[in-house]
């Protein structure tokens, strides 16, 4: 659609009342340039986590049905509230749920898949020249259940909404200025990336940098989307994410750490063939995304088997590790929440040995054991121990000069 600009908008962005009506006044600057506006919004401040509390206190792991219908009424509030700001301010305007505004997701609660966008709707509001406002993060499965993408989610919302109603850019509003060499909370020298690829920004969101929800940089780049991810509290320009970024000498893009995983291992697995598709295929099965993966040599007759996983999903990857050690007689499973994952990005890096050199030994330098690696064209990976995780993720960054 000509014309058509997408705008999302982070939870820190509408925390407040003051937030909201600022946004509302951007969005309206943005109206009155010409352009048709469609607005993704995440829910207010930390309501998300709020309401995840609030149900733990009843039972801990609540049922994922349940949790989506009671985690997407984070976003209902927002979408109301906003659309209520730019009314008051006298513009038109009509908030949708994901369901009404038809985005349909596969039957996976708590990180659904979008299927498909039945744009007619917001095509509809937006010919009547209404702002539209869509919830981010939810979407209705075939059987009319409420679904959620997963924590972050909105950003996923607002690519989608874009690639279905082939806007001519999408706008990523956040609290931070674009996307950084390293997370600027913890590496006080990060520097602000004016242009990055989406392959290589990919690699940043899935390694644990908060950019940018990963399946967004996935779907972006699928959709040929064009992205700007910018501050909602200043004019700045932000960080453009496109397919091709003329990079010279920049070898190391960006070091990232994730600290949101666990390493589950089991051990005395019988080694024989068809073992590891019967584990990975049963996590598979559960939805569950595994990371890095090692096998021991033990140079007898077993061994032992450790990935990692996102922290959320420890829960259920291990009731499947300790069903699938049973049958297949392992000794036991055992599991570790004090690992991170710290890893260095860039497309230069296949080209480059002295990088991985460089990236081991900055770990030396600080005597940090490095317990599993793994790699990829443009990226290195270590996992360590979380707890020394922000202090090499600030010498790794000082090292390779970024
Ligand atoms: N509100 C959801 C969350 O906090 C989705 C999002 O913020 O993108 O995860
Ligand atoms: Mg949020």
């Amino acid at each position: 659609m000509q014309d058509l600009i997408v705008q999302k908008y982070g939870g820190s962005s509408v925390a407040n009342v003051e937030r909201i009506k600022r946004v509302a006044g951007r969005i309206i600057e943005t109206k009155k340039k010409g352009k048709k506006v469609v607005v993704v919004v995440s829910a207010m401040g930390d309501t998300t986590d709020d309401l995840i509390d609030l149900a733990q206190k009843i039972n801990e792991h609540p049922p994922s049905r349940e949790m989506d219908m009671l985690l997407a009424t984070g976003e209902q509030v927002s979408i109301s509230l906003l659309a209520i700001a730019i009314q008051s301010m006298g513009h038109d305007v009509v908030s949708l749920t994901g369901a009404q505004c038809g985005i349909v997701t596969s039957n996976v609660h708590k990180r659904a898949r979008i299927n498909e966008i039945k744009t007619n709707r917001i095509e509809k509001e937006l010919e009547a020249g209404k702002i539209v406002i869509v919830a981010g993060f939810q979407g209705i499965n075939e059987n009319k259940d409420i679904t959620t993408l997963g924590r972050g989610g909105s950003d996923t919302s607002a690519v989608a909404v874009a690639a279905a109603l082939e806007a001519e850019l999408c706008e990523i509003y956040t609290d931070v200025d674009g996307v950084y060499t390293a997370d600027p909370r913890i590496v006080k020298t990060a520097s602000k990336i004016d242009e990055i690829s989406y392959e290589e920004v990919l690699e940043m969101a899935s390694t644990g940098a908060k950019v940018l929800h990963p399946r967004s940089v996935e779907m972006a780049e699928k959709f040929k989307v064009p992205l700007v991810v910018r501050s909602s509290y200043n004019y700045n320009e932000g960080t453009i994410i496109k397919e091709d970024v003329i990079m010279e000498k920049v070898l190391v893009r960006g070091v990232s750490l994730d600290e949101n995983i666990a390493k589950i291992s089991i051990f005395e697995v019988p080694d024989q063939p068809g073992i590891a598709f019967k584990l990975f295929s049963a996590l598979a099965k559960s939805n569950i995304h595994v990371d890095m993966i090692v096998q021991n040599v033990n140079r007898t007759a077993v061994n032992d088997i450790s990935f990692t996983i996102d922290v959320d999903e420890l829960q259920e990857a291990v009731s499947v590790a300790q069903k699938f050690a049973f049958e297949v007689n392992a000794q036991k499973v055992e599991y570790d929440q004090g690992v991170a994952k710290l890893s260095v990005i860039g497309t230069g890096i296949v080209a480059n040995a002295e990088i991985a050199s460089k990236f081991f030994e900055a770990l030396f330098e600080l005597g940090i054991n490095i317990q599993t690696i793994s790699t990829s064209e443009i990226k290195i990976s270590c996992l360590i121990d979380k707890e020394r995780g922000k202090e090499a993720m600030v010498h790794i960054h000082k090292k390779f000069d970024m």
